[in-house]
């Protein structure tokens, strides 16, 4: 697609206040597809007071008249996916199957689920001698990361709009283009001037501003554990509601009773997809002692399969930060069994499929978010050992549980510290929440928890 020198405000590109901009990579090639206006705190104000004027109408809107409108981005959504999903693949560099599959299809699915459950959510309820209404919070700041760049926009955007919020959207430098192809399909779904606005910038200029903006009621934020941390404070300090979606390292528990082949193919499918780039990803797959040496064969076969279908990094930071995690596992005693720290590639911000044995517990690989396609295998001496090796991160955000048998592994799961977590190779359901127990985060997106994130509560009592 070709990039609007606009931002998306009040229901028309108009220009940015400022003439900086910002110069859209390919990470495949390093070549330049395009430059969007890189905004500021005016361009932030501006878009802010759209969405505070047009809140009320929206607000008063029918649910069924918010879900006629999502019904209709969704299907713009499914018309122009071919053009979506090269966009994504053009400046996050994934390869088109999964641009399709997963960066589009994952989206549609969810705008979907909105669609419905705006239509069907009792905004009302009766409470003994009240009245309960469910109203929207308000204007949404909403701050988005590049990994899933539509997925993380819609997951904020339909529930937001679903609700009855207006939003203003600041989305990730480095994918900027699929927010400009999401705000044209918002246009065309005749969704009205104000309701969803997009302030295309830098975090620490337009993303602050944004959050900072007394006009914004709740600021949903998904991306690193230390920019989460500076949004919760700012939005603490001015008494918001915040919403943070954060890191992950998350345990794959292979129990001795599983089928150990599928485990492992599946456990290193999930950290290669999207080459590592996933919160949710099972960074550490967890493999009894017995059982150890054949998991280990068995991972670096599959990594080495990867070979050169694996997408590079998003940019050459990222690309540094994790050869830089890779060489400070070796420097620690973790083993090398695929990949490595050496650049696969000439151009392109590649990383080689990698995976580490003997890799035990207290290890920064074992500890840190990489964000990247590198898998560390662990070993466990029983059950108690392997919860204590699972829960021993600062975070929660997701997580696997493989046995012979379901009633085990749920029983294993419960008592996981973290916020979803799937059996025995689990579909994904975009009905079910999706968050963070301790530094993972904060709040829940998708289904009707995530419809909830969205909205307050008034009791009135007869
Ligand atoms: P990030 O800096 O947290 O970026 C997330 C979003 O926040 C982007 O839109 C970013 O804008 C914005 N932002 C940055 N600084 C801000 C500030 N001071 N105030 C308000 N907004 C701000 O993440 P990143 O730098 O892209 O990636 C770094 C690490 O974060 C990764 O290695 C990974 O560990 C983690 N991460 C996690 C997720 C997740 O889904 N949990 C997603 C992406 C990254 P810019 O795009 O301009 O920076
Ligand atoms: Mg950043």
């Amino acid at each position: 697609m070709k990039a609007h020198d606009g931002m998306y405000i009040d229901g028309t590109w108009r220009p940015a206040a400022g003439r900086d901009v910002i110069e859209v990579v390919n990470p495949a090639d390093e070549q330049v597809i395009g430059q969007v206006p890189a905004g500021d705190a005016r361009d932030v104000d501006t878009a802010v007071r759209a969405a505070r004027a047009a809140l009320p109408g929206w607000a008063a809107t029918p649910p069924a008249e918010r879900a006629a409108r999502l019904a209709a981005l969704r299907d713009l959504l499914v018309a122009r996916a071919g053009e979506i999903a090269e966009t994504v693949t053009a400046e996050l560099g994934s390869p088109p199957k999964l641009s399709q599959t997963v960066h589009v299809g994952a989206p549609i699915a969810v705008a979907g689920s909105y669609a419905e459950l705006a239509a069907a959510h009792a905004f009302e309820e009766r409470v003994g001698n009240s009245t309960v209404y469910q109203e929207p919070i308000g204007v949404v700041g909403a701050i988005t990361p590049w990994n899933y760049p539509l997925h993380q926009i819609v997951a904020k955007v339909a529930p937001a709009l679903a609700a009855g919020c207006t939003v203003v959207l600041k989305p990730a430098e480095d994918t900027p283009l699929t927010a400009q192809a999401f705000a044209e399909a918002v246009h065309e779904a005749g969704v009205p001037a104000g309701v969803f606005n997009l302030v295309t910038g830098l975090g620490p200029v337009a993303g602050q501003a944004l959050a900072e903006h007394p006009g914004v009621d709740l600021v949903s934020f998904t991306g690193s554990t230390a920019v989460g941390r500076k949004i919760a404070a700012i939005a603490g300090a001015a008494v918001k509601k915040v919403a943070l979606e954060l890191g992950g390292k998350s345990a794959n528990v292979i129990l001795p009773s599983a089928d150990l082949a599928r485990a492992v193919n599946v456990g290193v499918a999930n950290v290669m997809s999207n080459s590592g780039q996933t919160c949710s990803a099972w960074t550490r797959m967890l493999v009894h002692r017995d059982q150890y040496d054949e998991a280990v064969a068995l991972a670096a076969a599959a990594a080495a399969k990867y070979g050169d279908r694996i997408g590079p990094l998003v940019n050459a930071k990222q690309q540094a930060r994790v050869r830089g995690y890779i060489e400070k596992g070796v420097a620690e005693g973790a083993r090398l069994v695929a990949g490595g720290p050496e650049a696969p590639r000439e151009r392109g911000y590649f990383v080689s499929p990698t995976v580490f044995a003997d890799v035990t517990p207290g290890m920064t690989i074992a500890q840190e978010e990489i964000f990247g396609p590198v898998l560390s295998i662990l070993a466990y001496q029983d059950e108690e050992d392997a919860l204590r090796i699972a829960n021993g991160t600062v975070y929660g955000l997701a997580g696997a549980v493989w046995a012979g048998d379901e009633a085990e592994a749920v029983a294993f799961a419960r008592r996981m510290e973290t916020g979803q977590v799937d059996i025995n190779g689990g579909r994904f359901n975009p009905l079910a929440p999706f968050g963070g127990y301790k530094q993972s985060g904060v709040g829940r997106e998708l289904g009707v928890h995530g419809l909830a994130e969205y909205l307050q509560t008034k009791s009135l009592q007869f």
